[in-house]
Order: structure tokens, then sequence, then C-alpha cells
């Protein structure tokens, strides 16, 4: 095949080179002490480009931050780089270029994976996120996968549902939490014993009230034997119900199929105030202490992950000792498949 030699040229100077090709990764950030063995349940090995630092650069990342186990997912969305722009979109609200299902994502954690060894290996534990759950047929990848690697795989998910700007931004109609198209998935994940990790919000941006709530709890109720873990305990940027814990506690006191993950903004947007806990998270969770989990949800660069990890320390610092070592810890491995 020949090549133009304009793109040649265009090649040496680096213009045909991703945007960030020319930048050095930034220098990590520090952790503090570590003062909790954690784990993490929520977290992306691949950004919205599928690019990543790679497995072991986890596993740093993990040591430095005091994380004895992870999730580790790919991402089941891809941003595209639309002909009509000049810059190279990193992340899905870069433009309005829209993102579309790329279910070789699981494949891509596969690989990584692989050039793990033994006691390393055992620290992660993926799950197969690579589908489009509004289509039908999306349980037929999941069964592949499983298929393909025998014995890999400890979880479905992130499945995105009602996800802020992201949902309008992807092609096609995406699947609500109680879609048809996801019952057979949430069959097929119980009866492998396999945690469900759905992203699915409580409200729009602009709504007060839990508008989109039974849609996650009719899968709740469909499903007992499913294990879901609610992601971000169903919020997004920009979303404000003021009655989100008395929601929470509800669900969790009618649904004991469900724990809640309290990964990314919704630890800094609701949980804490000024860099504080509010008394009615920690009663919450005080109240339901094998429910609650934590998660960094970094996406493919893991130079600031400790941070991610450390900011839930003023956390745990006001739970009971016993409450901070679940929610650090424990209470996201309980929810995976027991094996050996
Ligand atoms: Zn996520």
């Amino acid at each position: 095949m020949s090549r133009h030699p304009l793109l040649l040229v265009l090649a040496a100077c680096g213009a045909l080179l991703p945007a960030n090709a020319q930048t050095p990764p930034p220098a990590a950030i520090a952790a503090a002490p570590i003062k909790y063995r954690a784990s993490d349940c929520h977290l992306h090995l691949v950004d919205f480009l599928q690019r990543t630092d790679g497995i072991k650069a986890v596993l740093e990342a993990m040591d430095k931050a005091g994380v004895d186990h992870t999730m580790i997912s790919g991402m089941p969305l891809v941003k595209e780089w639309s002909m009509n722009e000049t810059a190279q979109p990193q992340y899905y609200l870069d433009d309005d270029a829209r993102c579309y299902w790329y279910s070789a994502t699981d494949v891509l954690v596969a690989n990584e994976l692989a050039k793990l060894s033994g006691e390393d290996r055992k620290r992660f534990h993926p799950f197969i996120c690579g589908i489009n759950s509004a289509d039908r047929n999306a349980v037929d990848h999941v069964k592949r996968m499983i298929e393909w690697y025998p014995g890999l795989w400890e979880g479905i998910g992130e499945i995105m549902t009602r996800h802020d700007d992201l949902t309008s931004l992807t092609y096609g109609d995406p699947a609500k939490a109680d879609s048809v198209s996801l019952d057979p998935i949430y069959e097929l994940a119980a009866a492998n014993d396999l945690p469900v990790a759905i992203h699915s919000n409580l409200s729009s941006v602009w709504r007060r009230e839990p508008i989109f709530r039974d849609e996650m709890t009719n899968a709740l109720a469909r499903h007992p034997k499913t294990k879901f873990i609610w992601c971000h305990a169903g919020i997004s940027r920009r979303i404000n119900i003021p009655t989100h814990t008395e929601e929470i506690r509800r669900i969790l006191k009618t649904y004991p199929n469900v724990w809640i993950d309290i990964a990314w903004v919704v630890f800094e947007d609701y949980i804490t105030k000024d860099g504080k806990p509010l008394k009615e998270w920690i009663d919450l969770i005080e109240e339901f202490p094998n429910r609650f989990m934590i998660g960094s949800d970094k996406v493919g660069k893991f130079h600031n992950y400790s941070p991610e990890i450390q900011k839930y320390y003023v956390l745990l610092d006001a739970l009971k000792p016993e409450t901070a070592t679940k929610t650090a810890r424990d209470n996201f491995l309980s929810t995976l498949p027991k094996r050996n």
C-alpha cells in the first residue's frame, strides 16, 4: 500500500499524531500515608478513546494508595473524532461529537490482564461492559465473553443507562435500567453469581424530584437474585435531589440485592460539604454498614489515582472502625462470585 507523500510529510512533523502524543505524561501525584486498606469498586482501564496507561500503571497506583483489590472494566463507549473537528476530543464532554458502543473494550481488558502473574492477577476483578444494552441481543456478547475467557469475569458493568450529557451524546436510544433488553443480562448475571454495576441516574439535571427512580427499583424488584451495584448512588454532575438520602434509605430497606457505589462527583457534591462528611450520610452508612463501597472511577490514566482513593479518608474517619473497614474494602469483595 503506497502512502500519499503529503501524509508522510505531515506525519514527520507530528501533525498526524494524536493531540496528546507529544506531551510527556504528568508526574504521579504523591500519596498520603496509608490509613485504610481499600478496594476500588469502580475503575476503567481505558478512557473514551480506549487508551490506557496500562495494567502495570494501575498496579503501581494501587500499591501507593493502599488498594488491595480493584474492579476493572473497559469503557463501553468511544468518543468519535468528528470529520468536522480539528481538535481531537479526549473526553465525552469535549465537543458535540457523539459516542458509539465498542465491544472490543472487553478484549482489551483481557489482554492487559494476561500481562500479570499469580498474586498480582488475583487483585483484579474484571467486569464485562462492552454492550449496547438497548439491544435485545446484547446478552450474546456477554455470553461470548464468558465462553472466550472461562473463569475470568467477576461481574458485568458499568452498564450505561441514564448518564447526564453522555446519554444525549450517544448514538441511538440508550437503555433504561428496566429496559426489556437488560432482563436476560440480569438473569445471566444471577445464574453466574456475577454482580451488575449500573449507572442509572435518579433524575435529570433540571428536575429536583427523582423522576427516573422507578426504572432502577423496577429492575431491583424484577431480579431479586441479581446483585446490583448502583454507581454513584444514582448521581451525575449537576443532578440535585433534596430527598437523596431518604430515597437511598428506602431503596436499601426494600431491596436487599443492591449496594451503593459512592465513587465520583457524588462524594464532593453530596456526601461532603467544604471537605467534611455530612451527618445525614454518616448516619445512612452506619444504618447499612454492609452496603456502601468506594471507588476511583479513573478512566485510562492513573497518575492522580491516590487522591481519588484517599479523599474517602475524611468519611472513613467519621465512621465506626468496623463500618470504615467494610466500606473501604470488604463490602465490594462481598458482592463478587464465591470462587476457590
Ligand atoms: Zn464509570
